[in-house]
């Protein structure tokens, strides 16, 4: 489904560039879901945004079911580490997951139908009507997958969604991708700094070396 190709990405002007990325080559599977691990700087972030057409790589193709990604293709949703930068203060939690629905055409019932719903899936049913400061920080990035989810996305890209909760609520947040992914028929791809955390939720481990980032191994997990 998603094909990454010999992808290289510097940063800073050419003389004094600094590669973030060397060389990515990466195959995903419909369905599958991924892990990239590596340590903090390695590039995890700059594959991400590639892969999601928000950034023009210096090198090398990504291709989502055979087409070439030069922008933010359809059926493709995205979550940030930041909840709090990501989620908008002055919009209700409902809009806030209706958002991305407006560029759909769908009436505006339909848009908070299916708001209403993406929040039920993780859990927040009760919620359309606050705001996000006015939720817990679990809670804020759980809408954050809901607007995700609302779009009914084909690939989640999710760039350490939970690296700013605490370690209880990452582990319940761990389990809401998982149960999530059994429901809606997804491929994810999830970039996270903690080894546990992508074995756990991942069929594979891909590990990035430090920067510049290239693959030092791709793992599938056998583990029960
Ligand atoms: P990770 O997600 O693994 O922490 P990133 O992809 O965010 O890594 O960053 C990889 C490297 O590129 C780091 O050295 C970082 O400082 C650098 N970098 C990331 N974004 C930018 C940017 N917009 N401008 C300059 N350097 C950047």
């Amino acid at each position: 489904m998603l094909e990454i190709t010999d992808l290289s990405h510097s940063y800073g002007p050419p003389d004094r560039a600094h590669r973030a990325l060397d060389q990515v080559s990466l195959r995903v599977a419909d369905g599958e879901l991924v892990s990239i691990v590596g340590p903090s700087g390695c590039g995890k972030s700059t594959l991400l945004r590639c892969a999601a057409g928000l950034l023009t790589p210096a090198a090398g193709t990504v291709r989502l079911d055979g087409a070439q990604v030069d922008r933010v293709p359809d059926g493709l949703a995205v979550v940030f580490q930041d909840y709090s930068r990501s989620l908008l203060p002055w919009l209700s939690v409902r809009d806030n997951v209706a958002l991305p629905l407006r560029h759909t055409g769908q009436s505006r019932r339909a848009r908070r139908d299916a708001a209403g719903a993406a929040l039920a899936t993780v859990g927040l049913p009760d919620t359309g009507d606050r705001y996000p400061w006015q939720l817990s920080g679990g809670m804020q990035q759980r809408v954050a997958i809901a607007r995700a989810l609302a779009c009914d996305p084909r690939l989640l890209l999710m760039d350490e969604p939970f690296g700013s909760v605490d370690a209880q609520t990452r582990e319940d947040l761990e389990d809401l991708v998982l149960a999530v992914r059994r429901e809606r028929d997804m491929t994810i791809l999830l970039v996270t700094h903690d080894i546990d955390e992508s074995v756990y939720v991942g069929d594979r481990v891909v590990v990035l070396t430090p920067g510049p980032g290239r693959i030092r191994a791709d793992l599938p997990v056998t583990l029960p």
